[in-house]
């Protein structure tokens, strides 16, 4: 076996998935990362606010080299999400830098947690300094998972910010993927655009729910498309490939793409193999070998994958915030970032994650997706506690 010769690669192997028998093959080819574009970018209207986006946008969470956002942007692609809190607190003045010159072309999203006006305002103020622009095309109230959480206080912090020109459009993002938020959200008609986990993993009333939001209008944006970016190990694959590669992910975004409630994706892209692999997916179509894959990875991350439907809330015997840990986990192990997945554990009040599941008989979580809740918490306890 080669060694890891980085602390990164290092986390990397030690954190993938456990090895399993290999994928079907899909039948696309690879394409070279410094390879020519096949075919000029395919564009959706995103909903009521008119804006005509590339239907593979670039979330930047996962990136820190600016050079492959700057390519990106002059292939063609035109939408960018971002937020502060990514890349330990970096990202969006990296972001920024990267598209200053192209900021003309492009559409540019980021987000606030803040939970009143003042917050979600001042939050708004800073993301513009960082980005060094005067305004962001789509501002989302971000990590909602509740009717109640989008109040009319941040709607209203949202209508004022449109008003001053600091933003274009008003956003709610769901990590969940909430059949009931959704809906919701579209009968408010002041949310312009939904962000939302949309993968081939989730259940058909999630799919129904985006569907009945873009008929209403509302721009429906796919993230977490690769559903937790799982890759299976394959000894004496090269560290770095395992890590980057698999033809899952490009099924999966292809699989996102298609489906017409979908009008733009933001899939993670760390190198410009990705990039490669990822803008290909606008133009190749969904293949039956594609569609085996999905099969096989959707047998392969279901006890891996927490969807965040949230319906094990308040279930740990220990009081543990099970789909935080799991998302935390998923950060770690399926996008390769360790660091982002221990900085928003250690973010979390210590004596809500006090508990071990060591230290329990049983465990009184029962996922109806079948993840393997204490197992995998327990990883997740092994790797950041
Ligand atoms: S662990 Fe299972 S029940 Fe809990 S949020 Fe995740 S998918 Fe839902
Ligand atoms: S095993 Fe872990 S997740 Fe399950 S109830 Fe116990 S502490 Fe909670």
């Amino acid at each position: 076996m080669k060694w890891p010769s980085s602390r990164r690669d290092f986390l990397a192997v030690s954190m993938l998935a456990p090895a399993a028998a290999p994928l079907p093959q899909a039948a696309e080819k690879k394409p070279a990362a410094s390879s020519k574009k096949a075919a000029e970018p395919r564009y959706r209207t995103l909903g009521r606010t008119g804006l005509k986006v590339t239907t593979v946008g670039f979330g930047c969470m996962t990136t820190s080299d600016a050079s492959v956002i700057e390519r990106a942007a002059d292939m063609g692609i035109n939408y960018f999400d971002t937020a502060r809190g990514y890349q330990g607190g970096n990202n969006e003045r990296m972001v920024g830098a990267a598209l200053k010159s192209r900021r003309k072309n492009i559409v540019l999203s980021s987000k606030s947690h803040g939970g009143s006006r003042e917050e979600a305002l001042k939050d708004l103020d800073t993301s513009l300094r960082e980005l060094g622009t005067d305004f962001v095309d789509i501002w989302y109230l971000h990590a909602k998972s509740k009717a109640e959480q989008v109040t009319d206080e941040l709607q209203a912090a949202q209508a004022e910010a449109k008003k001053q020109g600091k933003i274009r459009f008003a956003g709610v993002s769901t990590h969940a993927g909430q059949p009931e938020l959704i809906p919701a959200l579209a009968k408010l008609k002041t949310i312009d655009v939904v962000l939302s986990a949309t993968n081939f993993s989730l259940a058909p009333e999630v799919e129904g729910a985006l569907e009945t939001a873009a008929n209403s209008g509302m721009g429906v944006v796919a993230m977490k498309v690769m559903a937790g970016g799982f890759r299976r190990v394959k000894p004496g694959d090269p560290i770095v490939e395992r890590l980057k590669r698999g033809g899952a992910m490009q099924a999966a975004l292809k699989w996102a793409i298609r489906k017409p409630f979908v009008h733009t994706s933001i899939p993670g892209i760390m190198d410009l193999d990705q990039l490669d692999e990822n803008y290909a997916a606008m133009t190749s179509p969904l293949s039956e070998a594609d569609e085996k894959v999905l099969k096989a990875q959707l047998e392969f991350i279901t006890p891996l994958y927490c969807r965040t439907c949230l319906s094990c809330t308040g279930a740990c015997a220990k009081g543990l915030p099970v789909p935080e840990l799991l998302r935390f986990l998923m950060y770690a192990e399926g996008y390769g970032e360790f660091a982002l997945g221990r900085e928003r554990y250690l973010e979390l009040a210590p004596e809500s994650v006090a508990g071990r599941c060591a230290d329990c008989g049983e465990c009184t979580v029962k996922c109806p997706n079948g993840v393997h809740v204490a197992t995998r918490v327990a990883r997740a306890q092994e790797l950041f506690a």
